[in-house]
């Protein structure tokens, strides 16, 4: 069932409880914390404008980090303030609480299209902890409630889920934001009936991860191509030597059935054919975690079935881009989520590169809708200068992944359907 949106509310006058996610980077500048990428704001100014338009008083709340229920100054929300103020062109007030009598009463004093962003909703252990009394305590704040912070639908917290269900209790109605919207639209109705051929591609570090995506995604995809390490757990699973790859030797069972579901299936399964290797070599000094700092020396391409000892797989080689092309250039619907190899290294970026251009490719040339499950992809399609040229980047890491296994999010399940609209 849909759920209410933002755009069904009529709003006017009344005081809007926005969850919205401003977990921004920030770095201390001669004592003062300045937001160093100001994306997670930017992305929220639809909802936020078309609020203020429709007369609403609006209440934004988020998290900061982890203070772990201390008033940690360096993670206030203070300055998201102040940037938001910035990008929308108003003022925007700035209570240093969010819960309690002074902020009832700020957020009282709001006049249709005010904004007020309440302190770091994690100041408080009973955020996370879903914590019945600190719900209700939000839940006064607003006659209704909007969740735009789709990165955070999977936690049952008090300001995504406990207080969602307090307002709904009441009567008053939960809708999505423009933003969750979209993720709802993306990652939901579009896989649900995808224009076929429907290609997935997943990479990354661990099987283990994404397994539940991948046996879902087997229920619909036509092809599923797989890169990062995680290849080197179904080559090892298919009875190949993979070197010192990264692999998950306990999940050999569980690639081995997602293999043969794919062939029960007739979906085509596609592993690197040719791998880009390299030798680990242990430098013995540590790094600022007091890791070990590993080096990958002698990078060269390996054809063929075993990798040597000594080595490990780091990238896809140039005949899996080149096969993994042919059937990406073919698809409709693209899915892709997961890096190809060590792409934070240049020098085995390319094969995720590579594949960020034939998504962008196939979207321009064949019309396919191009959806990028969030997480690293997203940073390699920015870092390849590719980042508009998609038709959906999901802004959840582990929300995405959790809604694409099928699984039903809190901060999701919460919200009215929209039979149930109110407004
Ligand atoms: P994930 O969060 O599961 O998408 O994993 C992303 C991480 O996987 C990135 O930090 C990559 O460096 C890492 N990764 C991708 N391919 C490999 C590989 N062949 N060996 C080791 N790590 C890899």
């Amino acid at each position: 069932m849909a759920k209410l949106t933002v755009r069904d509310l009529n709003v006017r006058g009344k005081r809007v409880f926005v969850r919205v996610d401003f977990n921004v980077p920030m770095e201390d500048q001669d004592g003062q914390m300045v937001i160093n990428d100001a994306t997670r704001i930017r992305e929220t100014l639809p909802t936020i404008e078309l609020l203020v338009e429709k007369g609403a008083r609006v209440i934004l709340a988020a998290h900061l980090g982890r203070p772990k229920g201390k008033r940690e100054p360096s993670m206030s929300l203070r300055p998201a303030a102040a940037k938001l103020a910035d990008l929308i062109c108003r003022p925007v007030a700035f209570v240093d609480d969010c819960i309690g009598e002074k902020v009832e009463k700020t957020a009282g004093l709001l006049q249709p299209g005010d904004l007020l962003l309440l302190e770091n909703l994690r100041y408080y252990n009973e955020e996370e902890a879903n914590d019945p009394g600190f719900a209700a305590a939000l839940a006064k704040l607003g006659d209704v409630y909007v969740n735009d912070a789709f990165g955070a639908a999977h936690r049952a917290h008090a300001s995504t889920e406990g207080m969602a269900r307090v307002i709904a209790a009441r009567g008053d109605p939960c809708a999505a934001g423009l933003l969750m919207e979209r993720e709802l639209k993306f990652l939901g109705e579009e896989l649900e009936n995808p224009a076929r051929p429907f290609v997935v591609i997943l990479g990354g570090a661990k099987v283990s991860d994404k397994i539940n995506v991948i046996d879902r995604l087997l229920e619909k995809a036509d092809a599923i191509l797989i890169g990062g390490a995680m290849a080197y757990t179904f080559k090892l699973a298919q009875g190949l030597k993979v070197g010192r790859s990264l692999v998950e030797a306990d999940k050999i069972d569980v690639a081995r059935a997602a293999m043969e579901k794919a062939k029960t299936r007739g979906a085509r399964f596609l592993l690197p054919v040719d791998d880009v290797v390299a030798n680990p070599v242990d430098t013995g000094k540590v790094n600022k975690k007091g890791k070990p700092v590993i080096e990958m020396q002698n990078p060269r391409v390996h054809s063929g079935g075993n990798l040597p000892d000594e080595s490990g797989g780091v990238d896809i080689g140039l005949e899996t881009v080149k096969r993994y092309g042919e059937v990406i250039r073919s698809a409709k619907t693209i899915l892709w989520n997961g890096p190809m190899g060590i792409f934070e290294d240049p020098r085995f970026a390319d094969g995720t590169f590579a594949v960020a251009r034939l998504v962008v490719e196939a979207s321009h040339k064949n019309g396919a809708k191009s959806i990028i499950g969030g997480g690293d992809s997203v940073k390699a399609l920015h870092n390849a200068g590719l980042g508009d040229q998609v038709t959906f980047m999901s802004t959840g890491g582990g929300a995405s992944l959790e809604f694409l296994e099928g699984k039903e999010l809190p901060g999701v399940a919460v919200l009215s359907d929209k039979q149930s609209e109110r407004g």
